[in-house]
């Protein structure tokens, strides 16, 4: 803790962050704050526990209401820094704009988050090996398409419609969401028509969704969202061999589509 408020302080200090991005105590609460030079004291309150926030999704409009081009840092969990990574493939950011200052997370929420993430999980896929084991995913996997159906259909029948899932998700970033579309979900119904809700963003999602879990943990009815996303993530590993959010360069096998629409522009 002392290491990443040193590190924060001489970013800021030294000129080579005109700000840091970081989660910070308030009260029995946790919100984000941007340390400048005239907030440093900011630094003391910094929060490294358990409880998660999107900060990611802020990160692009704290570099757009930069005064000047100094960086912007950012105190990210694995997973997060995952995020940005998909956000930068997405030019939503510009990694040039950011300084990425790692935190680990401990233990209990790793095994919480039932989390791979960090360098074990490019170690397992680059050795065949790991895969996000999920006994749930493994069960409804094996299950017939009426069974599938059947638990979706239960589950989806709690919704009320929050937009929690959305909001949270980091890389769920259009200014124009579809979810919001009356001829993509009709307006006024509860529970939104099954499946094309919640289908729509996992659609939008597939190829950069992290599988951070926020978007579960945000729902107030409980649904077991991440399962549908772990599911599309962890295909993208087997049949694919890419991790989303796990390297820069690496291209999503999505973008071809992207390709074949410029080149018919
Ligand atoms: S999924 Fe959970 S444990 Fe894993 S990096 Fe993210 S916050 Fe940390
Ligand atoms: S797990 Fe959920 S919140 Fe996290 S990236 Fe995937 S869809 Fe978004
Ligand atoms: S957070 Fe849960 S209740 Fe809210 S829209 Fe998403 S799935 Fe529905």
């Amino acid at each position: 803790m002392d290491e990443i408020r040193e590190k924060i302080t001489s970013l800021i200090k030294d000129g080579k962050a005109g700000s840091v991005l970081a989660i910070v105590k308030n009260g029995i609460n946790v919100i984000p704050v941007q340390i400048t030079a005239q907030n440093l004291d900011e630094v003391s309150n910094i929060c490294l526990d358990e409880r998660r926030y999107p900060i990611e999704k802020m990160l692009a409009s704290v570099i757009d209401a930069r005064d000047d081009s100094s960086p912007v840092g950012v105190v990210l969990r694995p997973c997060e820094k995952a995020a940005v990574i998909e956000l930068h493939k997405l030019q939503h950011i510009n990694m040039d704009d950011v300084i990425l200052i790692d935190i680990d997370c401990s233990k209990e929420l790793r095994d919480k988050c039932a989390c791979d993430w960090k360098d074990d999980l490019v170690v397992k896929v680059k050795e065949g090996k790991g895969f996000l084991k999920d006994e749930t995913l493994d069960t409804l996997e094996s299950s017939t398409s009426r069974e599938r159906w059947e638990f979706w259909s239960k589950h989806f029948a709690r919704c009320i419609k929050c937009y929690g899932c959305r909001n949270v998700c980091p890389v769920c970033i259009c200014k124009a969401c579809c979810l919001e579309e009356a001829d993509v979900v009709e307006k006024g119904e509860l529970p939104p028509e099954f499946p094309i809700f919640h289908l729509a963003r996992a659609v939008d999602v597939a190829g950069r969704c992290i599988d951070c879990g926020k978007c579960e943990e945000a729902c107030p009815v409980d649904i077991p969202l991440r399962l549908i996303h772990k599911k599309v993530f962890r295909d993208f590993i087997r049949d694919f061999k890419y991790i989303p959010g796990a390297s820069i360069d690496e291209k999503c096998p999505l973008d071809f589509i992207e390709s074949i629409k410029e080149e018919g522009d």
